[in-house]
């Protein structure tokens, strides 16, 4: 016997995953060139050099780089973080309330572990990126999903309101998102937070925001990413160098914990607990130590933003609706038909691999990945086309 649970996700077939090995096996048949693969979220530019320098300096200076740290992280690791946030951001964080992690996905998993309790919920918004629900779920308690309002993806607030209830533990969001590439407003923050503040007063408990930030320096000129803490004060950051420094499979985050939210120091020690319990022991050492050195730049980011303008004006002129993206890599157009699955599969059968948006909760949308090379958005334009006019 074993966990039905646990093998229903090990064997449960992700589409994105499943479209990505098939790009490979149809790329080996019919040559990489001719197969547009927009599925997955593997940043297409390299990590900055300093990374690789860092960590060659630190391989060969520190002989005791490969050893455990403090479950937390290391302190100075943890200090040069906090120092950043507060040079960049004016966050006034302690290296006490940072944890490190490896990486946003784990950074979740602490923070729903450690802040559940029997019968809690969290409220999430479509669209949502699709392992939240597994997390919140291994964590037991329930999630909540809020439809899309698919005319500008900011938040249906008439929707939230009525999810909430005296079980809301916490509300997930994450600006700028996967998949929509939308960037929350101030408004929308501020509206936000006002909502929790009334809520949580009523219910006589904190209603936390988690943010789930990995996409936060990839951001488009003149769109402003605000600084959550400081719209609403019992905020949870969740944070991943995934995407700023080009790391994915490195696994280095952060949660931080500001010392205003309330009871502040029992949640830090019920994420840090959490993460005990999940076995993760500390966050990679080599790489607290790199990206911790390599905070205050990113990867060279901007060729996303050029990408998204091609890109977007390409598929508008085609006559795709696309909601215009403040950052992250994808785009989420309204497919041609109300059926996005059969739409993705009509695409497949043209090399172009797009993901289906009824698995992000907002059906009749797909996901586009555009961290890829110009070049490659540029020969997809004539397949996109073709998939336009198999609709005339
Ligand atoms: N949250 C969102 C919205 C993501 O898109 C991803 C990864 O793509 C993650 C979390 C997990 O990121 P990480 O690689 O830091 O675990």
């Amino acid at each position: 016997m074993v966990s039905e649970r646990m093998r229903g996700l090990g064997t449960a077939r992700s589409v994105i995953r499943e479209l990505f090995e098939y790009g490979r096996l149809r790329a080996a048949e019919v040559g990489p060139e001719n197969v547009f693969d927009f599925s997955i979220g593997n940043p297409s530019v390299p990590a900055p050099a300093a990374v690789n320098e860092t960590a060659l300096r630190l391989l060969a200076e520190r002989p005791d780089i490969h050893q455990y740290t403090s479950a937390q992280g290391a302190p100075d690791a943890r200090e040069r973080f906090a120092a950043s946030l507060n040079r960049r951001f004016g966050a006034g964080c302690t290296p006490d309330r940072l944890y490190l992690t490896a990486g946003a996905a784990a950074s979740l998993c602490c923070v729903f572990n450690g802040l559940t309790c029997p019968g809690d919920e969290f409220i999430v918004f479509a669209p949502y990126f699709p392992e939240y629900k597994v997390f919140i779920e291994g964590a037991g308690a329930r999630m909540l999903l809020i439809p899309p309002e698919i005319e500008s993806f900011q938040i249906d607030f008439d929707a939230f309101e009525k999810a909430l209830s005296e079980h809301t533990k916490g509300v997930l969001i994450n600006s700028p998102n996967n998949p929509s590439g939308t960037v929350y407003s101030r408004a929308t923050l501020e509206r936000l937070a006002g909502i929790l503040t009334r809520k949580s007063q009523e219910y006589g408990h904190p209603i936390y925001l988690i943010s789930d930030e990995p996409y936060r320096e990839i951001v488009y000129a003149g769109v402003e990413v605000p600084w959550v803490p400081h719209i609403y004060r019992d905020t949870i950051v969740c944070y991943s160098f995934s995407k700023s420094l080009s790391l994915p499979g490195e696994r280095l985050g952060y949660v931080l914990v500001p010392k205003e939210a309330a009871d502040g120091d029992n949640v830090y020690a019920a994420v840090a607990g959490a993460g005990r319990s999940l076995g993760y022991v500390c966050a990679p050492s080599l790489f607290q130590q790199i990206t911790s050195l390599c905070c205050d730049m990113t990867s060279d980011l901007k060729i996303y933003e050029e990408n998204a303008k091609m890109f977007v004006s390409a598929l508008r002129e085609m006559g795709f609706h696309v909601v215009e993206p403040g950052g992250a890599f994808y785009l989420f157009p309204r497919t041609l038909e109300a059926d996005d699955v059969a739409f993705c599969e009509r695409a497949k059968e043209l090399d172009l691999l797009i993901v289906p948006g009824s698995g992000f909760g907002a059906p009749g949308h797909t996901r586009i990945s555009y961290c890829v090379q110009p070049d490659t958005i540029r020969r997809s334009l004539p397949k996109f086309k073709a998939l336009v006019d198999s609709y005339q």
